[in-house]
């Protein structure tokens, strides 16, 4: 049995992802690996923030409560928590459900991908802005299959142009849908459409995060 640290769980829309605006049950993992210049979540990732600690079946359970189809499992960094493929493989037996994992680029799928075709990975490419470039794990791009989604969150030009690269170097429109998402109130998400038009990027998706336009950007639960 896994026990993995839950630091919120709640039902809300999918604020970015390509189920944006549809509910979703968020279920959000204490810890990350990685500490972004923009996160909006850090106090997930603090040593001492408070956390159940669930079991796959209990997570299942307050799931099936929700009667939500689409699930966020989120944090931090969800897949840090030990054993956490066995939650994945125990809510993708559940054909009714829809699966989405948001992972942040750098740890591997491979362990996690073939667990079943309901379950989707989301995975960010961190650009120069967030300042843990150096820790993308680049294998994951030969992993993603055509249900999974790349997103970059952008904080400059110069990480226009790097997502740009990435974009084109791994064929990644042919591939996986693609989003660029605006770090909120850094760049104006205008900056990044004209971009968009300037270098004809084609199969590319803005996206705005949907819930900080319509909660205050820093409320939690949402
Ligand atoms: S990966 Fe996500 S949770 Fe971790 S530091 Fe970056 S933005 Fe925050």
């Amino acid at each position: 049995m896994g026990r993995f640290k839950v630091v919120e769980k709640f039902i809300s829309i999918n604020g970015e992802g390509r189920c944006a605006g549809e509910l979703a049950a968020f279920i959000r993992f204490a810890g990350c690996n990685l500490n972004c210049s923009y996160c909006d979540t850090r106090w997930a990732n603090e040593v001492n923030v408070p956390y159940e600690i669930l079991s796959e079946e209990e997570i299942y359970a307050y799931i099936k409560e929700q009667n939500v189809n689409n699930i966020t499992l989120t944090g931090g960094e969800p897949l840090l928590q030990e054993n956490i493929g066995r939650l994945i493989k125990l809510l993708s037996k559940d054909k009714s459900l829809r699966i989405e994992v948001e992972t942040n680029g750098a740890v591997s799928l491979k362990d996690y991908i073939d667990i079943g075709d309901n379950v989707t990975f989301t995975l960010d490419y961190k650009l120069p802005g967030s300042k843990m470039n150096h820790m993308m794990v680049m294998e994951n791009y030969d992993l993603i299959r055509t249900q999974d989604t790349v997103k970059f969150v952008v904080s400059d030009q110069g990480d226009l142009d790097k997502a740009r690269e990435i974009i084109e170097e791994n064929s990644l429109t042919d591939k996986v849908a693609v989003y660029l998402s605006s770090s909120f109130g850094v760049i104006k998400p205008e900056d990044i459409v004209n971009y968009m038009i300037e270098h004809n990027l084609n199969k590319v998706k803005l996206q705005l995060q949907m819930h900080k336009y319509i909660w205050d950007p820093n409320r939690k639960g949402v």
